[in-house]
Formats: C-alpha cells, sequence, structure tokens
C-alpha cells in the first residue's frame, strides 16, 4: 500500500531542494555579476536591488561614510522608503548603531531589530526605526574596514524572513564589502597616479593623456580649444627670498587662482616645477585672452608673501597660448607653438601675455632651441 505522508515529505524535501538549488545559482549568479563590476555607483545599485528581490523585502537603505576619513554615515541609496523618513533618521541615529556593530561585529553579524540583544543595542533608537518599517540592520565590513550599513525592510512573504535568508544576505554582504573594498581602492590609485602631490592639480601623465582626449574629441565634433601655458616669474627668487615652503604654498595659491579663473570644464594641470597648462574647452584663440587677463590681473593682485620683493614689484607670470586647430595639428605641435609664445612673453620683459602667430617659427627673437632647453 503507498504511503502517503512519507510521498508528501518527500515532495515537500524536493521542493526545498529545488528552491534552494534556485537560491544558490541566483546567488552565484550575482555574486559573479558583483565581481565584475568596478564602477562604485553600478555596484552600490546592483547589490542593493539585488538583496531586496533575493530577500524578497520590502525595500533597503544602504549608509556609507560621508567622506573616507568620517566615521559618520549617510544614505548612500535606498529603494522602497520614503524620502521623509530617511531625512528625519539619519543624522542622530547612525554613528550610535555603528559604534555598537562595530564593538558587538562578531555576535551580531546581521541585527534582526526584535532580537532581544539587538533591542539592547539599539536601546531608544528600537521604537522610531520598528515604526519606519526597518527590520534587518547588516553592519558591512571588509577585513577590519568598516565600509557601512545596510538597513532591510520586513520581509514580503507573510511568514517572514527564512533562516537561509540570513546566509543569503551574509553573502551578499561580504561580496559587496570586499568588491566595494577593491573599486575604492582602484579608485584611489587611479586618482594618485594622475594627481600632482602638491596642487592637487592633474599631473602631467594625465594631462598628457587628456590633451590626446580632447584633440580626438576636437576633430570628431568640428571644436576648438586653447592650450595655455603660464610660468612663474622669477621663481627661483622667490624661494631664495623667502624658503622654499613659501614657494610651495605660493603653487598652492597658483592652482587655487587658475581654479578660480578657469571654468569647472576646463581642464588644468601642474606642467612642470612652477609651469601650469590649462585647456580651455571650446576656446578659440580670442577667448582665450580674456581669460588670460583675469588670470594675469589676480596673480599680480594678491597679497604673496613678500611679493614686493620680487624684480617687478609683485609675483608675476608669462603667459603663451596656441589653439586647436588653428594653429596645430597634432599635441606636440600644439604644445611647441603654446611654449613659442610664452618664450616670447619672457623675452618681453615677462608679466606678460603672448598669443602664438602662425609666423613665430621665423620671428627672430624667437628661438625654438633655446625655447626647450631648461634655461
Ligand atoms: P623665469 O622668470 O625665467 O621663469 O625665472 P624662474 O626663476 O622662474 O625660472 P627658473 O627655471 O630659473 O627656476 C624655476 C624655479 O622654480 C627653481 C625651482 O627651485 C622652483 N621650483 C620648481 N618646482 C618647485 C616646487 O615644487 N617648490 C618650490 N618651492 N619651488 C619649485
Ligand atoms: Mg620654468
Ligand atoms: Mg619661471
Amino acid at each position: 500500500m503507498k504511503n502517503f505522508d512519507s510521498d508528501q515529505t518527500l515532495i515537500e524535501t524536493n521542493k526545498e531542494l529545488t528552491q534552494h538549488l534556485f537560491e544558490l545559482h541566483n546567488i552565484f549568479k550575482v555574486s559573479a555579476e558583483l565581481t565584475s563590476i568596478i564602477d562604485v555607483a553600478k555596484l552600490k545599485y546592483t547589490y542593493l536591488v539585488n538583496v531586496i528581490g533575493i530577500l524578497r523585502a520590502s525595500g533597503a537603505i544602504l549608509l556609507l561614510p560621508t567622506n573616507v576619513h568620517s566615521k559618520n554615515l549617510k544614505v548612500s541609496l535606498y529603494r522602497g522608503f520614503e524620502k521623509s523618513f530617511l531625512d528625519a533618521i539619519s543624522i542622530p541615529i547612525y554613528p550610535i548603531v555603528q559604534n555598537s556593530l562595530q564593538e558587538y561585529s562578531g555576535t551580531y553579524n546581521i541585527l534582526d531589530i526584535e532580537n532581544k540583544n539587538s533591542r539592547l543595542l539599539l536601546q531608544e533608537h528600537y521604537d522610531s526605526l520598528k515604526k519606519s518599517g526597518i527590520k534587518l540592520i547588516a553592519p558591512l565590513t571588509h577585513l577590519d574596514d568598516f565600509i557601512g550599513l545596510m538597513l532591510v525592510g520586513e520581509s514580503i512573504n507573510p511568514n517572514g524572513f527564512r533562516p537561509t535568508d540570513y546566509d543569503l544576505f551574509s553573502i551578499l554582504n561580504n561580496f559587496f564589502s570586499t568588491v566595494h573594498s577593491h573599486a575604492s581602492l582602484i579608485n584611489k590609485l587611479k586618482n594618485l597616479s594622475s594627481t600632482d602631490y602638491l596642487t592637487n592639480l592633474l599631473n602631467r601623465r594625465a594631462f598628457n593623456s587628456a590633451l590626446a582626449s580632447e584633440i580626438s574629441r576636437s576633430v570628431r565634433h568640428g571644436l576648438e580649444f586653447s592650450l595655455v601655458l603660464v610660468d612663474i616669474d622669477h621663481f627661483k627668487q622667490y624661494n631664495d627670498n623667502n624658503g622654499h615652503l613659501a614657494g610651495d604654498a605660493a603653487l598652492k595659491i597658483f592652482a587655487r587662482l587658475l581654479r578660480h579663473c578657469a571654468r569647472s570644464s576646463d581642464i588644468i594641470s601642474r606642467f612642470g616645477g612652477e609651469e601650469f597648462a590649462i585647456i580651455l574647452i571650446g576656446v578659440d584663440n580670442e577667448g582665450a585672452l580674456p581669460f588670460c587677463e583675469r588670470l594675469l590681473k589676480s596673480i599680480n593682485t594678491y597679497a604673496f608673501e613678500n611679493a614686493q620683493q620680487q624684480p617687478l614689484g609683485c609675483v608675476s607670470a608669462s603667459i603663451g597660448t596656441a589653439y586647436f586647430p588653428g594653429n596645430a595639428q597634432s599635441e606636440k605641435e600644439l604644445i611647441t607653438c603654446a611654449d613659442l609664445a610664452l618664450y616670447q612673453a619672457k623675452n618681453a620683459g615677462r608679466n606678460c601675455i603672448r598669443q602664438f602667430e602662425n609666423n613665430l617659427y621665423d620671428n627672430s627673437d624667437s628661438n625654438p632651441e633655446k625655447a626647450f632647453s631648461n634655461e
């Protein structure tokens, strides 16, 4: 005779195993997807929507530090919660939760806020979290680094979250934390390799690559742009008079003045020691002049330390410009043109602007060989 009960158990077990298999397959796919992402914004989005989907939760909120040095968390991404709720709870609760979680992270990897120990940790914040529909809180860590917090809403299943949901959530959190940490490191290294340590402007390597891109873009879309080279006058003397540290401070101020005079879309770099290169996007020869005049005025009038002791009675710079494609057809040629114009400005007594003219190569007061030597 057929045993109905054991048949039924078998069917149930089979169903459960199929479900587990499906979930494992799913988590495998999502993990593979997460590990292939290096764009942080895309990573956060993929993680958050998959947490909601796989856990069948009503929503989720990802909290990350406001910046690398900060312990304060702020909402980075969310789905399924009211914006007004996020505004109301973001500041007072999270640092406390973060500290508590860090302290107890071994035992309380994922907090169910209804759990007795969790309620002890959350103290007076329990009520507001409960009222807003938060059910789970997970600290996100990678090695010893605290990455952030993930808050998850209620389960949309009538029976609530199942034990396996905690495992799946943990796996996703670990993947996210690891990949986020690696992606942030890659971004940091990218920034370091393209930034000048003193001025925080782009360095020469990044400038070269930006100039090449701008030329390609310009050729593709038939656009013009200008290259401006700025060389501080008598800077050796400034260092001799005021010391190297004051010289460094002056270079930082130069970077600030350049940023202030340029548009946010322009590309500003430290070209060499006391030389700067600026790519003025979409600006032709004529348009470059007002920028240079503005810049020179701001340099002359800035209260640099002992500025009046400089040979010209103020801190000054010589400026040379050239534009693409009017003056040159390649990166090298464009730099040569702007450099020749700069050399002319130096020759004309410094503290002035010269724009490259196509007959400058033949001009008697410009000597290209001298212009490229290390004066
Ligand atoms: P000119 O008007 O002909 O450009 O004269 P100059 O003195 O500015 O030019 P020169 O090439 O003779 O000297 C450049 C000076 O810039 C010498 C160098 O010590 C200084 N310099 C370059 N990089 C730095 C830096 O990072 N910090 C400081 N403090 N000085 C720097
Ligand atoms: Mg120089
Ligand atoms: Mg100089």
